[in-house]
């Protein structure tokens, strides 16, 4: 991929990039009070004009009326607008209203056929685009749509890190997974990469720490969505903040140099450790998922008085399971003692099971 350096579109800026400005845009005075504080410090006004709801019958964004509103706020005082274009109409109309940069959404980066079509609509269009990442955890779509919009000439790339759904996760509503954004920046190291704070935690609270979180590990910039009253917000009102919180969180960010340092080693034995924590878990859950089967199991054998230990069903399973490890390049030795374990458990839980209902019916029969 050939990629222009952001210096040499966005000219020269004190690292971190910082853009800023609301989910949405939704009125043009509220773009105005949240902005004007704002001029001086961010080097690019976000606003979303088409907004991307997961369910219908929520606030979808202004359209055309509130390009209007930025070209009409542009002229009074000048600033780069970016936004969010997820069909070509979206393109054509962002040009017309003189757009400077735009972005793909989350939910657009893992369409192919919808990434394509964009790309079409660009083709010899000189405007930078920013990739959010595909909202699933899957590296391949996010540099696929990356090399779509280099392929029709776009140079002034950057990808956007914005977290992945993971089903039932509590803590941020996008986890991270830093190891995936990190991936893409080892193989395209000249790719500018910026941090979506915002989508990532859905709070005010978390903004600060994700995004110096990002600057230890080297990102160029974040985004950061700004609503000079968040709590009216018609769209993600819990994780904007006012400019004067961000203008606070930017003067707190402390920028690192961009070679090895000490910290970044340790932040990326983090990065390693939070995923061992997640693979744990979901270790724990497959087993706890396997006695629940188990315990099923025994209440079926027992109601058909059935013996615990079935020899075919040992053999079956010490038979399948090490060439099953192999495929997933495990020793299977190791698996083997580990199924002995399980197997000892699940046996003990059986024995449960049978007395459990022994019990019941010898309490009946008194
Ligand atoms: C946004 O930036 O407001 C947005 C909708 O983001 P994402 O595509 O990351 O969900
Ligand atoms: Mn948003």
């Amino acid at each position: 991929m050939q990629i222009t350096g952001l210096k040499d579109w966005i000219g020269e800026y004190q690292k971190p990039l910082i853009i800023a400005g609301p989910c949405s845009v939704e009125s043009k005075e509220q773009l105005n009070q949240t902005i004007s504080p704002l001029l001086e410090k961010v080097q690019v006004i976000r606003g979303g004009i088409w907004k991307p709801r997961t369910r219908p019958g929520s606030f979808e964004g202004m359209g055309e009326k509130a390009l209007q509103w930025v070209k009409e706020l542009k002229a009074e005082k000048p600033f780069r607008f970016a936004t969010e274009a997820a069909t070509p109409e979206h393109v054509e109309l962002a040009l017309k209203y003189g757009v400077d940069i735009l972005w793909i959404g989350a939910r657009t980066t893992v369409n192919p056929f919808n990434v394509s079509e964009l790309a079409s609509a660009l083709q010899g269009v000189d405007i930078p685009v920013l990739v959010k990442n595909p909202v699933h955890p899957d590296l391949s779509l996010w540099k696929g749509a990356l090399e779509r919009f280099s392929k029709v000439g776009i140079t002034k790339l950057g990808a956007v890190h914005r977290g992945f759904h993971a089903y039932q996760q509590k803590k941020y509503r996008n986890p991270p997974f830093w190891q995936i954004p990190l991936e893409l920046k080892s193989e395209f190291p000249e790719l500018p990469l910026l941090c979506d704070p915002s989508h990532i935690g859905g709070s005010r609270s978390s903004i600060e720490a994700l995004s110096q979180r990002s600057l230890d590990l080297n990102y160029d910039g974040v985004m950061i969505e700004t609503h000079y009253q968040p709590s009216i917000a018609l769209s993600d009102a819990d994780q904007q903040v006012t400019p004067q919180l961000l203008l606070e969180v930017i003067s707190k960010l402390t920028p690192r140099d961009s070679s090895f340092t000490k910290k970044s080693y340790l932040d990326q034995l983090e990065i390693i450790r939070e995923q061992i924590d997640q693979a744990d878990r979901e270790l724990l859950e497959a087993i706890a998922v396997r006695m629940n089967l188990v315990e099923k199991i025994g209440e079926f054998k027992k109601d058909n008085n059935v013996a615990i230990f079935q020899i075919s069903r040992w053999k079956e399973i010490f038979k399948s399971r090490p060439d099953w490890a192999k495929q997933m390049n495990l020793d299977p030795e190791f698996i083997v003692d580990l199924l002995r374990l399980l197997h000892q458990q699940s046996v003990k839980r059986q024995t449960e099971v049978f007395n459990t209902v022994e019990e019941k019916q010898t309490n009946s029969n008194d």
